[in-house]
Parts: C-alpha cells; structure tokens; sequence
C-alpha cells in the first residue's frame, strides 16, 4: 500500500459489525461480561477503547511500527514515554526541544530523580560527549522548534544501539507522511497530534509508536497505569484528520517552499530558518531522511518591534500558539511558545526577539505572499 493510500485503508478503517464506511465513535466505558472475564478484548476504556484502538491500528500502519497508543495531548505521551524509565536514569536531549517537553523534565520528572542532559543533537559528537553508566536514552526533535535544526536519525540509533541506549523521535514536524524514525533504526516516535495530524485545530492529542514487543507490553502498562488516554470523540477526529494528512502536506509543502524563497529575497528579513533551503546546514540530512520538508519556516525581522509591526500588519496569518494546521499561523516563540524557557538560555540557542516563526497552512498561496509582502512594507 502506498502511502496516501494507507491513511485512508490503513490500520482499522471501517466498522465490520455494520459495514459502515467510518469507523463509529464507541463512546462507552464499560463492556458486558459473559461470566467474569469472558469479554471480547474490551474491558473498560482506559484499558481499551475500539475507537482509540482504531485510531492506535492506524498510527501504528502509518509508523511502520509493533503498537500504537493514544494520549490525552502531546505532552500526556513524553511523559508516559518518560515513566518506561527509571529514578536515576539519564536521558540526553535535544538543547531546543519544543518548551513543554524542557519544562516538565526540568521542573517534573526531575524531582523524580531522572536526570537529563541538552546538547546540540545536530552534531552527534556532543551526544557522544555525553554518554554516563546510567545513560539510557537519547531524545531527539528532528526539525526542531522554532529553529529547524535537523538531527541525522539513522546515525543517532546507530550511537545508540552501540551504547544500549533507546532513540526516542518527537516527529511531529514531519508527520509520518514525510518521515519514518522507525524504519531509520529510532525505537520510539512519538507525536503531538495536536498539530498536522489533527490539522484542523480542534483537537488536543498525542501519539506513540514503538517498535517492539516488550516496549508495547511495557507502554500499555504505562498506559493503563497513568491514565492519559484520549476519548473516544477525539480518537475519532484525528482518524478523519489523518485521511487528509497526505493531500494536506503536499499542499503545506508546496505553499512553504514558495513562501521560504520570498523571504529569502526579501530585503527586510535578516535570516530564514527552512530545512528545505540548500543554504540550511540540515539541509542534506533532512533530504536524506525525509521526504519533505515541512510547512514550518522561521525568519528573523531584527527587533521586537519590528516582529509586532509586522504581527499587526498580517490578515491571514492568525497570531496564535501552536501549528500544523489548514490555516497559516504566526507567533513570536521569544514571547509565545518559547516563553517558559529562561531569556539567556533563549539567546545561547539563538531564539532572538526578532525571531518570527510561521505555520504555512493550505490558502492559496499567492494570498499568503501577497500579505506577507504588504505586512514588510
Ligand atoms: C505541541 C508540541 C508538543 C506538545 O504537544 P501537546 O499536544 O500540545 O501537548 C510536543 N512536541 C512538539 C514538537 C510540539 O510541537
């Protein structure tokens, strides 16, 4: 099956006890018993729910991977993903992971007596750098927010599978229509399907893919354990999100890579951060890894006051937090999304004042340019 095909007819994608083209929405808890414990693989719906379970099939199909799982948001996934570990275990991560994930290592499971390290993951070596006797996983967001600094995944599981380490991938960026950590040696990927998955910004969710058995069995445990799931209703809508996933991203990609050569050429706009430019220095790995590029550019206007000019300016880019979604969104990550993290860490990473970060939705992308352009004047 090809892979706009398998968003569609992957995983379970229709109802067999009615014939229904759709997979229902089980809104229910609890399931008859005929005798105790004669049940038909439902119990109760934190344990499972057929219509997560539909959803967990699909993503599962999607990532080439042993289980899917579905999480009440983004964020429920990292940590239930975070509690297959143990007090005093070390994980190294990316230094400019997605703000949420820094905060609740650094401010959560720290107090659990994890202990975690950020580097560079564009340079394998300060990974390496950084390897103790506890060390049990490496963290990786490949492109990462809002700077787009690309992670090579192949090479990082290799350094990983040498050292008995897990590789963890947050692909949320790229989808799985683009990129497939799994399939690249990675043993965990995991996604805030909040964004492109959903991709109508009407739904809060997160999802998990492992490749193995005993990561599956030891996941569902968490899973069922900690009680993150999401409902039956949302499971429902990133089914149908994701039967648009692949038209979504061609649309995206073609929108982006247009919208990241006129900011490039735009005299007012200081520097653009888009893998798909031969100038990024990821470029080579993220071709080499992914199929796209993604719809998430990030350019630099200078100050702060020119970020807000052009932020009052704009008619379809909605000023909002988070991305992956049909309409174009704009943000300020220094002030927004990046917020939580401390001002001089900020600038060590590079995430100046000036720093605009845009979600290319699917408009028609001469009305996006043409009010890009008006908003620089
Ligand atoms: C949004 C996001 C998250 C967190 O997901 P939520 O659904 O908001 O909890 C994690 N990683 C990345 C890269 C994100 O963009």
């Amino acid at each position: 099956m090809k892979r706009k095909t398998r968003m569609i007819h992957g995983g379970i994608s229709e109802d067999p006890a009615t014939g229904a083209v759709v997979y229902p929405i089980y809104q229910v808890s609890t399931y008859k018993q005929e005798g105790v414990g004669g049940h038909k693989g439902y119990e109760y719906s934190r344990t499972g729910n057929p219509t997560r379970h539909a959803l967990e099939e699909l993503i599962k199909d999607l990532e080439g991977g042993t289980a899917g799982f579905a999480f009440g948001s983004g964020m429920a996934a990292i940590t239930a993903v975070m509690m297959l570990f143990n007090s005093g275990d070390h994980i190294i991560l990316t230094d400019d992971v997605y703000g949420g994930t820094f905060r609740v290592v650094t401010k959560v499971l720290n107090r659990m007596g994890m202990e975690f390290t950020f580097v560079d993951t564009s340079d394998l070596e300060n990974v390496k750098r950084e390897i103790k006797a506890n060390t049990k996983a490496i963290y990786i967001e490949t492109p990462t927010n809002p700077l787009l600094k690309v992670t090579d995944i192949e090479a990082a599981a290799v350094l990983a599978k040498e050292n008995n380490l897990l590789t963890i991938v947050d692909n949320t960026f790229s989808t799985p229509y683009w990129q497939n950590p799994l399939e690249l040696g990675a043993d965990i990927v995991l996604h805030s399907a909040t964004k492109y998955i959903g991709g109508h910004s009407d739904v809060v969710a997160g999802l998990v893919v492992v490749g193995s058995e005993q990561l599956a069995r030891d996941l569902h445990f968490v899973q069922n354990s900690t009680g993150g799931v999401l409902g039956p209703q949302d499971s429902w809508l990133l089914i149908r999100g994701i039967r648009t996933l692949g038209i979504r991203m061609e649309e995206t990609e073609a929108n982006t890579k247009a919208i990241a050569a006129f900011l490039q050429s735009h005299p007012k706009v200081k520097k653009v951060y888009y893998p798909g430019l031969e100038t990024h220095p990821g470029h080579e790995i993220a071709k080499k890894q992914a199929r796209g590029f993604g719809g998430m550019i990030s350019f630099d206007v200078g100050t702060s006051e020119n970020a807000d000019r052009l932020l009052s300016k704009v008619k379809y880019f909605t000023l909002a937090e988070s991305l992956g979604a049909v309409e174009s969104l704009i943000s300020v990550p220094a002030r927004m999304t990046h917020a939580s993290i401390p001002a001089e860490r900020r600038r060590e990473l590079g995430i100046t004042d000036g720093l605009i970060r845009i979600s290319v939705g699917i408009e028609d992308v001469e009305d996006l340019i043409a009010d890009l352009t008006q908003a620089l004047a």
